[in-house]
C-alpha cells in the first residue's frame, strides 16, 4: 500500500533513490524489472473475510482503483522518497493536487489564505474564483518582502501558499523562514515545488506541511503526461489528501502514473544537464546587446542569488527569463518565430527546450497595466531549458535575437 520507502533509501543518494524508489512494491512468484501497469478498476477478493479485512485496512491489498492502484502507489512511494515525505497522493493534474492541498490544509469559508503574489495563474484563479466565492478570504502578498510577509502573517491565516521559485520572473522565496513564520502564526504552509523539483529543493525539510507538484513538468519530464502530486510528513494530512482524491475522484490513472514514474528515474540526470545549460545560456544572454535584463537566480545580479545558492546547494534551476532590449510585442514575435530548435509551448520542464511569451499565455488575463505592475513587460520571454547540447540552444537563441527589429 502507499507509504514511505524502506529505510535503505535513507542511506542512498538522490540519484540512486530516483532510479530505484517505488519499485520494491511488486513481489510474488516472479518480479518484473519495471512495475507493471495495472489496468484494473478493481481487485478480486480471495474470500469473504479477506474482503472485510482489506476494507478495514487490517490486511494489505487493493480493492478498487479510485482508492489505490499498485502502479500509482509505486509512483507515490517514489515521490515520497525524493521529497522526504511520509505520504504522497497522486492526482490527475497539478491543479487537482493544489485544490486538494488547500482543502486538506483546512481552507473553509471564513478562513484566510495568504498566497504569494506571483503564483501560477490558474492557482490564482482557483483562489479568487473557486475559494473566494465560497467565502474564503484571499490575500496576495509579495512574500519576497519580509515586512509585507510579516504583516500578512499577523492576520492569522489558516494557510500560507507559496512557490519556491516564482513564474515567470524566477524570484526566490525564503521557504525555511516563511514556513517558520507561518507555523508561529498558526498556519499550515503549502509549497508548490514544481520549478525546482526535489532535485533542488525538498521543502518538507524546511518545515513545509504539504508540497505539491505539477508532475506534468519536471517529474514526468518528457511532455507526455499530465499529473500532480501532494506530499506531506504528517500521516494525518496524508489521510486528508487521499480522502480528497477518493471522494472527488481526482485520482491519477495507472498509465499516467507509470509515465511519471518512468520520467522520475532520470530526474537527477535531466536536471543536472538542464541546470548546467541554463546557467551557460543565462551568462551568454547577459552580455547580449539585444537583451535588456536576464532573470536567472544563478547570476550574481539576481536579487535572490545568495538565498538560492544557500537553498539549492549551488544549483539554480533550468528556467531562464529575459527582457528584450526593444520591448515590443512585434519584436517578441520576431524572436519566437525565428527559433528552429526551441519550440513555443505553454508548458515547461520537458527534456526539450521550450519558449513561452507570458503576455500571451500565463498572464493573458491581465491588462498591460496590471502586467506592468507585476513586472511583466511586452519584451519578456521565458525559456524552459532542455537537455540538448548548450551550443545548439545558444545558436538558436542567437538566431532569434538576430531576427529582432529587422
Ligand atoms: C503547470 C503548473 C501548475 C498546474 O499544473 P497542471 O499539471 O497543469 O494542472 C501549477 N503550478 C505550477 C508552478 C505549474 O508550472
Amino acid at each position: 500500500m502507499p507509504g514511505s520507502e524502506p529505510s535503505r533509501f535513507e542511506h542512498w543518494g538522490f540519484g540512486t533513490s530516483a532510479a530505484h524508489a517505488g519499485e520494491h512494491l511488486v513481489t510474488g512468484e516472479f518480479q518484473p524489472t519495471s512495475t507493471p501497469i495495472y489496468n484494473a478498476s478493481g481487485y478480486f477478493m480471495p474470500s469473504f473475510d479477506a474482503l472485510d479485512e482489506v476494507f478495514d485496512g487490517r490486511r494489505p491489498g487493493y480493492f478498487y482503483s479510485r482508492n489505490a492502484n499498485p502502479t500509482v502507489a509505486a509512483l507515490e512511494s517514489a515521490v515520497s522518497t525524493l521529497e522526504g515525505a511520509a505520504d504522497t497522493v497522486a492526482f490527475a493534474s497539478g491543479m487537482a493536487a493544489i485544490h486538494a492541498a488547500f482543502v486538506a490544509a483546512g481552507l473553509r469559508p471564513g478562513e484566510r489564505v495568504v498566497a504569494s503574489r506571483d503564483c501560477y495563474g490558474l492557482t490564482r484563479t482557483l483562489l479568487t474564483s473557486h475559494f473566494a466565492e465560497q467565502g474564503v478570504q484571499v490575500q496576495f502578498v509579495d512574500l519576497t518582502d519580509a515586512s509585507e510577509a510579516a504583516e500578512a502573517m499577523a492576520t492569522r491565516p489558516r494557510v500560507v501558499y507559496l512557490e519556491t521559485i516564482s513564474n515567470p520572473l524566477l524570484k526566490i522565496l525564503n521557504v525555511p523562514a516563511l514556513a517558520a513564520a507561518a507555523r508561529a502564526a498558526g498556519a499550515l504552509t503549502v509549497v508548490d515545488n514544481t520549478f525546482p523539483s526535489p532535485y533542488l529543493a525538498r521543502p518538507i525539510q524546511w518545515g513545509a506541511d504539504i508540497v505539491v507538484h505539477s508532475a506534468t513538468k519536471y517529474l514526468g519530464g518528457h511532455g507526455d503526461v499530465t499529473g500532480g502530486t501532494a506530499s506531506t510528513a504528517d500521516p494525518e494530512l496524508g489521510g486528508r489528501l487521499r480522502r480528497q482524491a477518493v471522494v472527488l475522484g481526482s485520482v491519477l490513472g495507472p498509465n499516467e502514473a507509470w509515465l511519471c514514474h518512468r520520467g522520475l528515474k532520470t530526474l537527477p540526470l535531466r536536471m543536472k544537464q538542464q541546470c548546467q545549460n541554463a546557467s551557460v545560456l543565462a551568462g551568454w544572454l547577459s552580455g547580449h546587446s539585444q537583451v535588456a535584463r536576464v532573470y536567472y537566480p544563478g547570476l550574481g545580479c539576481h536579487p535572490g542569488h545568495v538565498l538560492a545558492a544557500e537553498m539549492f546547494g549551488g544549483r539554480f534551476g533550468a528556467m531562464v527569463s529575459f527582457d528584450l532590449a526593444d520591448p515590443r510585442r512585434v519584436v517578441a514575435r520576431q524572436f519566437m518565430d525565428a527559433l528552429e530548435l526551441i519550440a513555443p509551448a505553454p508548458t515547461l520542464g520537458d527534456l526539450r527546450s521550450l519558449v513561452m511569451y507570458p503576455p500571451l499565455a500565463s498572464h493573458r488575463g491581465l491588462t498591460p497595466a496590471q502586467r506592468a505592475e507585476v513586472g511583466i513587460g511586452d519584451g519578456l520571454i521565458r525559456l524552459s531549458v532542455g537537455i540538448e547540447d548548450a551550443p545548439d540552444i545558444i545558436d538558436d537563441v542567437r538566431r532569434g535575437l538576430a531576427a529582432c527589429g529587422v
